[in-house]
């Protein structure tokens, strides 16, 4: 009798059924397949940043959307199971119990992500680990460039990936085989999110992401994207794609193919063209991540100098609870506190901020980011955050914003300073001089 092919699908930032090749692959290779999430109980404790994991913002976003795949799983006769350990482990455990033959996995842009995959394959030797590319645009041999040529800067990236074609969005997935293990009651132990006192706007899963999608595209708001993408508030100011890409309840390539058809029917301008311009930086952070590894996360970044910033602990405390002598930036980051969401304007004001007015590592600002975004995505975030502090790939060098400007540019009458209270007491920004204060270093 022949074996029973026993595959694993391992769900990480594509909890989706629509447009997910690899799910659609593990459905027609195995006999049974477990469908696993990991949520690792090291990723919400403290980090050497001396941040907790995920904000309750991240954790509610993260917690709606596994609930949202499970329900739809269970309609195929299949569930998720979580597992409250690392991944290396968990996985480990699985493969031993239920004799895997196949790993399924997105392919994943972060350093540590790939550790973790380079670590499961030398302890699994004889399971056969299948990544397929469903968070980018294009697929890694679609790519004009061989990963170690990466073009050194945007442009060059943009010019040499126009002529390709994004890939069409596949079906969603209707099947899947059934899992070898029983149900367990995994949602009582996932870890609770406080209740917030600001209206939720965005909700985690697939459908929530699917409706804005709809939505987005029948308001019309795409063909008026350009002028309005850089307010600093407003629902329909930008797509607000965000948080669902993060964690893959949407896909890129159904954006893209959603933009072209509004294209075809409405017309295209300068602002649907825009909107597909911010969808290629998305692309470029993203392979730009996987190309530099662990220099992601460098001080220097991928530059060969330091900047010339530390860390000061008060400093950087009143930056993230929005206590500081710049009303815009308060008021951007009681936004981002209450919320989890700032727009993309307001992330170049207070990145700027810190790293110029404050003087801060700027890698305390992007972990501070890491645990608040409901759209985190390493690639996103420590990409940009290197861009703006100068240690990436801009060609400019470091971006210093003109706070005052930005201010009477973007909120004249103040109102959405007054709207976050953005004014606070007039303190000093250090109670005591700043070079009393330790430096503290990893
Ligand atoms: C310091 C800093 C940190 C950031 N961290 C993140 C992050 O963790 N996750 C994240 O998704 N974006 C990040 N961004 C990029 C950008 O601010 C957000 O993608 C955008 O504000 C999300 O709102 P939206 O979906 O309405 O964007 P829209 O303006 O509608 O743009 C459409 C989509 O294009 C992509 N996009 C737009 N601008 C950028 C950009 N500069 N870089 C990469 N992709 C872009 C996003 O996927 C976005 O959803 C960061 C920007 C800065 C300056």
């Amino acid at each position: 009798m022949a074996m029973r092919k026993v595959g694993l699908y391992w769900f990480s930032n594509d909890l989706r059924l629509h447009d997910n090749a690899n799910l659609l692959n593990a459905a027609l290779e195995v006999d049974n397949l477990l469908c696993i999430y990991c949520l690792d109980p090291n990723e919400l404790m403290t980090n050497h940043y001396g941040l907790m994991g995920m904000s309750h913002n991240r954790r509610r976003f993260l917690k709606e959307s596994l609930l949202d795949l499970d329900r739809q799983l269970q309609k195929m006769g299949q569930h998720l199971l979580i597992c409250y350990q690392s991944p290396v482990k968990a996985i480990s455990d699985l493969a031993s119990l239920h004799k895997l033959s196949f790993i399924y996995r997105s392919r994943q842009t972060g350093y540590y992500e790939n550790q973790q995959r380079v670590t499961i394959q030398k302890k699994l030797p004889l399971v056969q680990f299948v990544e397929t590319d469903t968070h980018t645009l294009f697929a890694l041999d679609q790519l004009p460039f061989p990963l170690d040529k990466f073009p050194n800067t945007f442009t060059q990236f943009k010019n040499s990936v126009a002529q390709l074609s994004v890939v069409k969005p596949q079906l969603t997935v209707e099947f899947l085989p059934p899992s070898p293990a029983l149900r367990s009651d995994w949602i009582s132990r996932f870890p609770d999110y406080s209740k917030s006192e600001h209206e939720i706007v965005f909700h985690g899963g697939e459908t929530a992401g699917l409706k804005q999608l709809t939505n987005y595209f029948a308001s019309g708001s795409a063909s008026h994207y350009k002028e309005q993408r850089n307010e600093l508030d407003g629902w329909g100011n930008s797509s607000k794609f965000s948080p669902w890409l993060a964690n893959g309840n949407l896909s890129i390539r159904q954006i893209c193919f959603k933009l072209n058809n509004y294209e075809q029917q409405t017309g295209a301008n300068e602002s649907t063209y825009w909107l597909f311009f911010e969808l290629l930086w998305r692309e470029y952070f993203q392979w730009y991540a996987n190309h530099h590894g662990k220099r992601l996360f460098a001080f220097q970044g991928i530059k060969q100098q330091k900047p010339l910033t530390s860390f000061y602990p008060e400093r950087f405390r009143k930056w993230c609870s929005g206590n500081i002598p710049y009303p815009l930036v308060n008021a951007c980051m009681k936004q981002l506190n209450a919320t989890g969401f700032m727009s993309n304007r307001g992330r170049q004001i207070v990145a700027s901020c810190l790293v110029n007015e404050l003087a801060v590592d700027w890698r305390h600002g992007a972990a501070y980011f890491e645990h608040q975004l409901l759209d985190y995505d390493v690639a996103s975030n420590w990409g940009n955050w290197q861009y703006l502090a100068g240690v990436g790939a801009d060609p400019r060098g470091k971006r210093h914003f003109d706070i005052e400007k930005q201010t009477r540019q973007y909120d004249p009458d103040a109102l959405f300073i007054n709207k976050w209270q953005g004014y606070i007491q007039n303190l000093p920004l250090d109670s005591v001089d700043a070079a009393d204060w330790p430096v503290v270093t990893e």
